[in-house]
């Protein structure tokens, strides 16, 4: 079976960031919610402070961020082969403004928070693949996280493609690991790809 959509993550997937994100939780004090959950509950006043603090640390590793080996290669392959390719990120339109610039990405749709659609919920997934007029069965999820696990599980994605060199965090899920972008494009290439 062909894959005809291929959905991203930003953060830890098309580039490397350093995010300390159980400082950032503790310093925002999400008391174990899901940071924009939490937030997006809070007053208007505590609500834009918060924001403003979650943004420092975005800015920050935002201007860090370094282009992951092999994902321009890999995207091109996709285009070639006619798949869709979608961004969908927590990040703010912003930060992921300044990281497709200046790397000279482009995505034939792009979701960032303020569509008021993030993950861990599978609505910004599921509103990709409507966008894209496919099924969810023909579409692949490529994260780093859990959140990318549960948002593409609740959308309906059976094809997760998780980046990590921690292979155990996964252990359990019905994902497939690998430690690197090239490592994922050989497996897509055979198990999908195949010149019949
Ligand atoms: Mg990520």
């Amino acid at each position: 079976m062909r894959l005809k959509g291929f959905i991203f993550d930003l953060d830890g997937t098309i580039v490397e960031t350093d995010y300390d994100w159980s400082r950032i939780k503790n310093e925002i004090g999400t008391g174990g919610q899901p940071i924009l959950n939490y937030i997006n509950q809070l007053s208007p006043v505590e609500r834009q402070q918060k924001y403003q603090l979650l943004e420092q640390y975005e800015k920050k590793a935002t201007d860090q961020a370094r282009l992951k080996k092999g994902i321009k290669s890999f995207l091109e392959f996709l285009r070639q082969k006619k798949v869709k390719i979608a961004l969908v990120t927590n990040n703010s339109w912003a930060n992921t403004e300044i990281i497709l610039r200046k790397f000279n990405l482009s995505f034939d749709r792009v979701l960032t928070r303020e569509s008021g659609l993030w993950k861990p919920s599978g609505l910004p997934i599921k509103s990709i693949i409507d966008y894209f007029q496919l099924k969810s069965q023909e579409c692949a999820v490529v994260g780093d996280s859990l959140f990318d696990v549960q948002a593409a599980r609740e959308a309906g994605v059976n094809h997760i493609f998780i980046l990590t060199e921690e292979a155990g965090r996964f252990s359990g899920y019905p994902v497939k690991v690998f430690p690197s972008i090239p490592a994922l494009q050989d497996f897509v290439r055979r198990e999908y790809f195949q010149p019949s």
